[in-house]
């Protein structure tokens, strides 16, 4: 089977009824398949081919038609992995050192607006559609399933044919790994922060070489001894700065780092275990402070010691990443730590540097282009969240009110984890229609709204959910128009 389709077989076109999604149609292996719509936002798979074999795996009603066999298939489950071995592309793939972009998808109806931004700007993107990390699988009632068929759903009916990646974001436990695996993603962010040890920032010498000392040395195939030698008086040079290794930060960086790295190797040799054709990034970008450049050095290194493959590493970079709203800090300062962790990936690696909590931080996005020379992955998880928020509140605005109130009620729960800086005492309790719809764009409501989704959804999901189904079209342009300004400052180091 083709990983690529075949050109469109001309007499299928004029097999379209008016509800079909013209773009999804594509042939492929003598068959050609499509999306169509099925009434009250429903939606199936239709496709035709001369063997009525070709929809074994399907299941469906096949009939002949014209003399070719006709599948009517429901959009389930099984329909998506028979669709994916179908159209192969459409599996998660590897995606190496190429410029990608993590395009999180809470409500598994975002993919085709982001395939709209991808096309409009058309540079040599990566994308990752299907991507979730496990604490809002929780909180949305997702499974690592849904969350990669949703995506498989929404890039064909978008007709995006070029690879795609697939994300198991933020994984903490080694029971992740399990359930992210079996569901068929290709790409595992492992994420140890809980064993990273933040007394270690400011802890005196005596306390650091206790810590370090008390490492699980045996755990790490390593000593302290030959710990210390490898590290100590090393220096690092980049191309206009070196990074030079003593004692006193080798040693923080170990006492801090130490017990992540054991956790993590766990993680990755189950992974490993389950011999899938995968990569993984290792995160540390949710930690309490940020990650120094000798700390870079000791990490990437040590991991690489004990056999960690990864293509990525997604450091705690200096200011603050919030949730939904621009970058906070100094940009000079960040320029200056974004080129120091880029000549790093570089001289350690080459693997990319990851940009987390990506979404909305526009000033930054030439900075890390440009120091990386698109060897980078953005990640952006609940921005297209927020934004089909401004759908409910265009079409319903009585029903963004509630969703106003009901975040705010629940807000000291749902802020659990996330790191913002909103204050809900000045968003307005009664909004009139024009405050509801300028909600989105004002930092305190956006942030409020931006972490409510899992009462949200809760409590009010299935109305919104038929806002968005009637208003698709909308919901496409609004997601689009918002991606392609997170894509356009990557165009020019793509690759
Ligand atoms: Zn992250």
């Amino acid at each position: 089977m083709s990983a690529r389709p075949d050109p469109l077989d001309p007499s299928a076109a004029t097999l379209l009824g008016d509800s079909a999604y013209p773009e999804s149609q594509v042939s492929v292996g003598g068959a050609t398949y499509w999306l169509e719509g099925s009434g009250a936002g429903g939606k199936r798979l239709v496709a035709v081919a001369s063997e009525e074999s070709t929809f074994d795996g399907f299941t469906g009603t096949v009939e002949t038609v014209d003399g070719k066999a006709r599948l009517v298939a429901d959009i389930t489950a099984d329909n998506a992995l028979a669709l994916r071995s179908a159209l192969p592309w459409l599996n998660p793939s590897r995606m190496g050192l190429h410029t990608s972009v993590g395009f999180g998808d809470r409500l598994g109806l975002a993919t085709p607006g982001h395939v709209r931004a991808l096309k409009a700007v058309g540079a040599p993107v990566r994308p990752v559609f299907a991507q979730q990390s496990i604490r809002e699988m929780g909180r949305c009632h997702r499974s690592p399933r849904n969350v990669l068929d949703d995506a498989t759903w929404g890039a064909f009916q978008a007709g995006w044919t070029d690879p795609v990646g697939g994300d198991a974001d933020h994984l903490e436990q080694i029971e992740d790994i399990d359930h992210t695996a079996a569901a068929g993603f290709a790409f595992f962010t492992l994420d140890p922060k809980a064993e990273v040890d933040p007394e270690a920032e400011h802890a005196d010498a005596a306390t650091i070489r206790a810590k370090v000392e008390a490492l699980d040395w045996p755990g790490l195939e390593s000593d302290l001894a030959s710990f210390t030698k490898a590290y100590v008086g090393r220096r690092i040079d980049l191309e206009h700065e070196s990074v030079e290794l003593e004692e006193e930060s080798v040693l923080r960086a170990m006492a801090k780092y130490g017990p992540s790295l054991s956790h993590a190797m766990a993680m990755y040799r189950r992974l490993e275990e389950k011999g899938i054709d995968c990569e993984v990034e290792f995160a540390v970008d949710e930690t309490d402070y940020p990650t120094k450049p000798a700390e870079h050095v000791v990490v990437v290194s040590e991991l690489k010691r004990l056999g960690m493959d990864f293509i990525s590493f997604a450091p705690r970079f200096v200011g603050r990443f919030e949730k939904g709203v621009e970058y906070i800090g100094d940009l000079d300062e960040l320029r200056r730590d974004f080129e120091v962790h880029a000549g790093l990936a570089r001289a350690l690696g080459p693997y990319k540097l990851s940009l987390h909590s990506g979404s909305d931080k526009y000033s930054t996005y030439p900075l890390i282009a440009e120091a990386t020379r698109g060897v980078v992955h953005l990640k952006t998880a609940g921005t297209s969240w927020a934004e089909a928020l401004r759908v409910i509140a265009q079409n319903d605005p009585d029903l963004m009110r509630q969703i106003l109130t009901l975040a705010l009620d629940s807000f000291e729960a749902n802020r659990k984890s996330y790191h913002l800086s909103c204050d809900p005492a000045k968003i307005p309790t009664d909004p009139t229609d024009d405050e509801v719809a300028r909600l989105m764009d004002v930092v305190d409501s956006r942030q409020v709204l931006h972490v409510g989704y899992g009462a949200i959804l809760e409590e009010f999901g299935q109305r919104m959910y038929q806002v968005w189904n009637n208003n698709e079209e909308e919901l496409y342009g609004v997601i689009a128009d918002h991606f392609v300004k997170h894509l356009e400052p990557f165009a020019p180091h793509a690759q």
